[in-house]
């Protein structure tokens, strides 16, 4: 075997857990029995250089091939399995104001329409975050994103959404491009003008899809803002002919799209992200088998978000039959103040298991290659020799220890772009 040079080498594993295809798995995202391989390798090990992995196998063997240059960084697993980094493919991680007032009254069973009347929902997030200065908002962000790394999540999807007028949103637009040159979690900045129809333009959402086509959509694509623009297209929100207008004028600007889809009603959503070639369709509580079907066809990652299901009380994604259905899967937080105040990617892990009846397998393949494809990332979610080296090492001696302790497997080390950022369970102040 050819030597290569090093300047990470991580070993001491109980596993490394590849979750590399196996050969002849078709390209694109997994499904159906190619989401239980997760590609274990017993006592693995894995070096990288300059940021990419330069090998991956048995530690004997890696030890015996790879020269390690000086000052290399040496990481012992101590008995931890080692994953790629998690991605969390959906989050609304740039807001400010909480809604805790708003929790205790949906604890006391009062209406969503109720609490929206009393000026509570998604727009009182809305004027909370206007109120922020981008200052505040990426401090904000920051910490955040420094919670969700010490779980073990190396890339997020941010939405903006909260801003609701081309000012607003190109601030939030801003202060993720800032807080992703701030720190060390990659973020994947989706542009979700479409999340609500502001106080501005009640009652006329058409003239407020129109706004977001003619003047935001062209700044975002101009200005290389947002990797992604996302549509709430749902029942009282978007409908569908407001998200295909929307969002085909974004990919004609050459913006991928995705969609909130089939959350609180069965409009076709599943339907419309595999007639637009969407990256992803999330949510899909209510989504039905002619979608999945269509999704698979496609291939189109299902973003599935079992928190805010829990958190809201609602049945739970059919992820069974989609599976079944031969849909990819990827699973996220849907973090936000609303409807999932939950960060942790972990848990949700755990959920999945016990909610949706996944198998530990599936949500390890669903937060890392299926979520890397979702947010467009394929040099990502896997550890496989050429792609990023980004990587987790749980202080578990199982992949399945993840899902199981429901959150609280403890995350011991995190490597992303080859540099460690988490050691021994603390977060480094400048890696
Ligand atoms: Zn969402």
């Amino acid at each position: 075997m050819r030597r290569v040079k090093a300047d990470l080498l991580v070993m001491g594993a109980s596993q490394v857990v590849t979750v590399a295809p196996p050969p002849g798995t078709p390209a694109g995202p997994r499904s159906g029995k190619a989401m239980r391989e997760v590609g274990v390798i017993p006592g693995g090990a894995v070096a990288a250089r300059a940021g990419r992995i330069v090998a991956v196998g048995e530690e004997t063997e890696v030890r015996g091939r790879v020269d390690l240059e000086p000052g290399a960084r040496v990481v012992d697993a101590e008995g931890g399995t080692v994953l790629p980094g998690l991605i969390d493919p959906h989050t609304h991680a740039l807001f400010a104001g909480w809604r805790a007032d708003e929790f205790r009254l949906r604890l006391r069973g009062v209406p969503y329409l109720e609490i929206l009347a009393a000026g509570g929902g998604i727009l009182s997030t809305v004027r909370a975050t206007r109120a922020a200065s981008a200052g505040e908002l990426a401090r904000l962000l920051e910490g955040r994103l420094a919670a969700m790394l010490l779980c073990g999540v190396t890339t997020v999807e941010v939405k903006s959404g909260y801003g609701l007028s081309w000012p607003e949103e190109h601030k939030l637009l801003s202060v993720m491009a800032q807080v992703a040159r701030s720190q060390p979690v990659e973020i994947v900045p989706t542009f979700l003008g479409a999340h609500a129809v502001p106080e501005e333009y009640k009652g006329n959402a058409d003239g407020y899809v129109e706004h977001i086509v003619r003047v935001m959509l062209p700044e975002v694509a101009r200005q290389g803002l947002a990797r992604f623009v996302d549509v709430f297209c749902d029942e009282g929100v978007f409908d569908l002919d407001q998200t295909r207008h929307l969002l085909s004028a974004a990919r004609k600007l050459g913006l991928g799209v995705r969609l909130h889809a089939d959350e609180l009603a069965s409009l076709g959503g599943a339907e419309l992200a595999a007639e637009l070639g969407a990256a992803s369709a999330d949510h899909l509580l209510r989504s039905r088998p002619e979608g999945w079907r269509r999704m698979a066809q496609a291939g189109v990652v299902a973003v599935l978000l079992p928190g805010t299901a829990l958190f809201l009380g609602k049945p739970y994604a059919p992820a069974r039959d989609m599976i079944g259905a031969g849909v990819a899967v990827a699973l996220a937080t849907d973090f936000n103040p609303g409807t999932c105040p939950i960060a942790s990617l972990p848990l949700v892990m755990g959920l999945a298991c016990v909610g949706m009846g996944m198998e530990p397998e599936e949500v390890v393949v669903a937060v890392t290659a299926n979520a890397a494809l979702a947010v467009g990332r394929p040099d990502l979610g896997t550890l496989e020799v050429g792609k990023q080296a980004d990587l987790v090492i749980f202080g578990v001696p199982g992949y399945e220890h993840i899902p199981y302790r429901m959150g609280g497997a403890p995350v011991s080390w995190v490597v992303k772009k080859g540099k460690v950022v988490v050691e021994r369970g603390r977060l480094l102040e400048s890696p």
